[in-house]
């Protein structure tokens, strides 16, 4: 008989363990089994979660379909030993001993009995256990139906003996492989969620995200992560595989961070073992104090890794092998050197967005007070400079004035004017600078508002020479919005084209439809602005260092205002511009529907 199911209790469908090239061997060990010491059917099993699953069977395509990837508890196997003759490797256990269950769990052929005792008998059993270097049985060599239907002499039971111990090499390097592609497998699982690692994620979620995925993925008992620098995150704890933490000593925690930045210039990870052969980086002291530590853990291995990227080392990643467990191999050593430089980049990454988050929220915080700083100063200078104004128009028309005095107040009323004019605009850009309000679109008909302002800028245009063209279409031209601002707008466009253009020059303004948009074009010929002024235009404050520009009076407000006005409005404003040879605005915004 086989011992193996027919209908396996356990049968959780094909092996995968065995890679092909494993099973192949496997498979010719059984082959030269049935071949060269003449028996019908051979089966290797190995020990798979407590029980013996077949994964090499030569004999009959029945025998074969019947007992592939079945499974037979380990018990059964040592129940059946126990009564077994030792036949060196191999067990046999004649028909007539065998358990009384023997029949739920073996394959039995179908075989006439017979009185000889040297014939081979259906339920006669003949195995060999195959052994790990710790003595325990990692699989079985199981033979059945010998060809000349006799039990095995002593010539075939020393060939025998031979194929049990290929086989268990052949299930031992098998065992050995598949440990390793697991192995692989999961460091590869563990690196993909570091590479996958949000940019967007905080230091220590980082941190808390892979280094479950690290302890897992490397079967390490435990893991460590150390980020230094600007802030030093993660340090102190190991956690391991069981959630418990363990807290590390301050002076290992400065060695781990000296030999990071050594080992990430080295470009290497270090495996260290409570038993050194060498001592690399460490001094005699700081190996006693690591081992000490180690042993403190019930570590047997450490596997230091440092992290980084580029020139840069900003941590260590630390993973600890239990007693019982394996030590580190050298391709893990390289595969964790590999996480340590994604697991780095991930880190400065992180470091970077929070960096960008506190700087954003800074900015914001100075804008905001910026805003209101603006506000708060035009309005209390506002006050005080209408009742200046007010009294100048007064002593102005007294009089008794001296035609000297005269000259005094009406400078002064200049300086007024101007500085009324600053305030305006720093009270109109502080109001559309204020997020907290918004416009509250409306449907704004451009015609009227476009010809009120060149009526307005009439009289400086005609005073320097300036002519104002309209381009209106016949159908009204809506936007969607605050006409008050829209005004201001159009104001500030079409003053600057006069402001900045020389006598018999003209200034075009035209409105148009584009589908869902309205575009209002405002077209000069004046003296133009050079490429580098045009990326600041739209600043506060931004005047140009150009003399002819220079020439004329402004605050370098009035763009500012007009961009945030498009801002607010959803819309775009764009500039082409050339020196010397005119510059033509172009705004757009949404059309009401
Ligand atoms: P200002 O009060 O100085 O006119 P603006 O914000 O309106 O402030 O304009 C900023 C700068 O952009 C001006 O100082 C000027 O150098 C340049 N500028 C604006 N419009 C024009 C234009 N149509 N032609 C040439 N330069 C212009």
């Amino acid at each position: 008989m086989a011992l193996e199911a027919q209908q396996a209790p356990v049968r959780e469908g094909r092996t995968e363990w065995a890679d092909a090239l494993s099973r192949d061997a496997l498979q010719l060990i059984a082959e030269g089994v049935t071949e060269m010491v003449g028996f019908q059917v051979a089966t290797i099993s190995v020990v798979k979660e407590h029980g013996l699953r077949s994964v090499a069977i030569a004999g009959s395509e029945a025998a074969r379909a019947q007992l592939m990837d079945a499974v037979t508890p380990i018990e059964v196997i040592h129940q059946d030993l126990a009564v077994a003759d030792d036949w060196g490797r191999f067990k046999f256990v004649p028909a007539e001993r065998a358990p009384a269950d023997t029949t739920e769990w073996g394959w039995v052929p179908e075989l006439a009995p017979s009185d000889d005792p040297h014939s081979w008998q259906a339920l006669d059993l003949l195995v060999a256990p195959l052994h790990n270097s710790s003595d325990e049985i990692v699989g079985l060599l199981s033979i059945d139906l010998p060809v000349n239907g006799r039990r095995p002499d002593t010539d075939q039971r020393t060939l025998l003996e031979r194929y049990a111990a290929q086989a268990e090499r052949a299930v031992l390097v098998a065992l050995e492989r598949e440990a390793l592609s697991e192995q692989i497998r999961l460091a590869t699982a563990a690196r993909e969620i570091v590479r996958n690692a949000s940019v967007q994620l905080h230091v220590d979620d980082l941190l808390a995200q892979c280094g479950q995925a690290l302890t897992s993925g490397f079967r390490a008992g435990g893991s460590w992560v150390q980020t230094f620098d600007e802030e030093v995150s993660g340090s102190g704890a190991l956690h391991s595989a069981q959630g418990a933490d363990i807290w590390l000593p301050e002076g290992l925690i400065e060695m781990a961070e000296v030999a990071a930045r050594q080992l990430w210039a080295l470009q290497q990870s270090v495996v260290l073992e409570r038993e050194p052969t060498s001592l690399g980086v460490l001094t005699q002291e700081q190996y006693d104090e690591i081992t000490a530590f180690m042993e403190r853990i019930g570590a047997d291995y450490l596997l230091f890794v440092p992290l980084g990227a580029g020139s840069t080392c900003v941590g260590n990643l630390v993973l600890t092998r239990v007693e019982g467990q394996p030590a580190w191999t050298s391709t893990e050593a390289d595969a964790a050197l590999d996480i340590g430089h994604d697991l780095g980049r991930a880190i400065l990454n992180a470091r970077t967005f929070a960096h960008e988050h506190r700087l954003v929220a800074e900015l914001t915080a100075l804008d905001v007070y910026k805003g209101k700083l603006i506000a708060t100063v035009s309005h209390e200078l506002k006050n005080p400079l209408t009742a200046i104004i007010g009294h100048l128009e007064m002593l102005d028309a007294a009089p008794e004035l001296s035609a000297a005095s005269r000259g005094s107040v009406s400078a002064i009323g200049r300086g007024a004017q101007r500085l009324q004019r600053v305030i305006d605009d720093l009270l109109l850009l502080s109001k559309v600078g204020d997020p907290d309000h918004p416009i509250i679109p409306t449907p704004v008909h451009l015609q009227p508002i476009v010809e009120d302002v060149r009526d307005l800028t009439d009289i400086s245009a005609s005073r320097g020479g300036v002519r104002v063209d309209l381009d209106l279409p016949r159908e009204p031209m809506v936007a969607d919005g605050d006409a008050e601002e829209i005004d201001c707008l159009l104001t500030n466009l079409i003053s600057n084209a006069v402001k900045y253009s020389p006598a018999d020059t003209s200034v075009s303004l035209s409105v148009r439809r584009d589908g869902a948009e309205v575009v209002i074009t405002c077209r000069d010929q004046g003296i133009g602005i050079s490429p580098a002024d045009q990326e600041q235009l739209f600043s506060e404050f931004f005047r140009s260092a150009d003399p002819a520009a220079r020439a004329q009076p402004g605050t370098g407000l009035g763009l500012a205002i007009v961009a945030r006005i498009v801002e607010r409005h959803h819309g775009s404003i764009s500039v082409a511009s050339a020196l010397g040879q005119g510059s033509t605005f172009t705004v757009r915004l949404p059309a009401a529907a």
